[in-house]
């Protein structure tokens, strides 16, 4: 299909994405599978019905329509390597037990039409990218088709999960006096990686959001003033802390060393005793 035959038919009122199962994965002798698809097409069927109900202009269906296996055309036949060096598995160990055993590799060759990849029509492809992302754009998706994060309170906001994160959907953030971790969800796979670098058990991953997606998403901030005396940034426990818990750490041992070693004065007439 085209992009505008694509395009054209899901403008039809009874648009409608049929997925045809001829039962040859069943048969496949490198491992038999009834439907090694259903997880994949169940997923689109769930992101074709979301999207459909953001918008009211196309009608986005998965229809499963499977053939009868019996009737189905077997799969061409896989091709059986019929010359090379034929090797036994226990040839093979004590070949590689003793490599001087091992035969010289013999010289392969290999014809353009083995290595040449199949021409692909990037304007075919990059039409159709660019109708996904303006239908991205334009409608007003629902949060369900993302995945999910949500920090606890628990969390001590050391970064941990951000560091941990592949894909860059978790993000720090920094402004005029506040900082924290944002949360970007088209960019997350959902791989865990960020619950399980958590120490505090904080971090949560759920397969879909709920309600209509709205962009980045703030999913943990703290308020920060820079110390008066280092310039160190730090989290402040009232409105009027102006020096960072090390600096007043500084001033409270000056001020007790103050207190033991200055001068103590007693009057005593004109006398002065130190
Ligand atoms: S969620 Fe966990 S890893 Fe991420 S900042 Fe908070 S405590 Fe650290
Ligand atoms: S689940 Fe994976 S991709 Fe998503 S935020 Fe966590 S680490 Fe990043």
């Amino acid at each position: 299909l085209s992009a505008d035959s694509l395009r054209q038919r899901l403008s039809a009122p009874e648009a409608c994405v049929t997925i045809v199962d001829r039962g040859w994965c069943v048969t496949c002798p490198i491992g038999g599978d009834a439907a090694p698809w259903s997880a994949v097409v169940g997923r689109l069927a769930r992101d074709l019905e979301l999207v459909e109900r953001g918008r009211d202009e196309h009608r986005l269906r998965v229809a499963h329509a499977p053939l009868d296996t019996a009737k189905a055309e077997p799969p061409p036949a896989a091709p059986v390597a019929t010359s090379g060096p034929q090797l036994s598995r226990r040839g093979l160990f004590a070949a590689l037990a003793n490599p001087k055993t091992l035969r010289p590799p013999q010289a392969v060759h290999l014809r353009q039409a083995d290595v040449a990849p199949e021409p692909v029509d990037a304007t075919a492809l990059i039409e159709r990218f660019d109708w996904l992302k303006g239908l991205s754009s334009s409608a007003v998706l629902p949060a369900a088709l993302f995945p999910a994060a949500t920090i606890a309170d628990t969390c001590c906001i050391n970064r941990v999960c951000v560091r941990a994160c592949p894909t860059g959907a978790l993000q720090t953030f920094a402004e005029t006096s506040r900082k924290g971790i944002m949360f970007d969800a088209p960019l997350c796979i959902a791989c865990g990686a960020c619950a399980q670098a958590c120490p505090t058990g904080s971090m949560s991953i759920s397969p879909a959001a709920a309600g209509l997606f709205s962009g980045p998403v703030v999913l943990r901030e703290e308020r920060f003033v820079t110390c008066s005396r280092c310039a160190a940034d730090f989290t402040p426990n009232s409105d009027d802390e102006e020096v960072c818990p090390a600096c007043h750490k500084d001033v409270d041992v000056a001020r007790l060393g103050h207190a033991l070693f200055r001068p103590r004065t007693a009057a005593r007439g004109d006398e002065t005793v130190t």
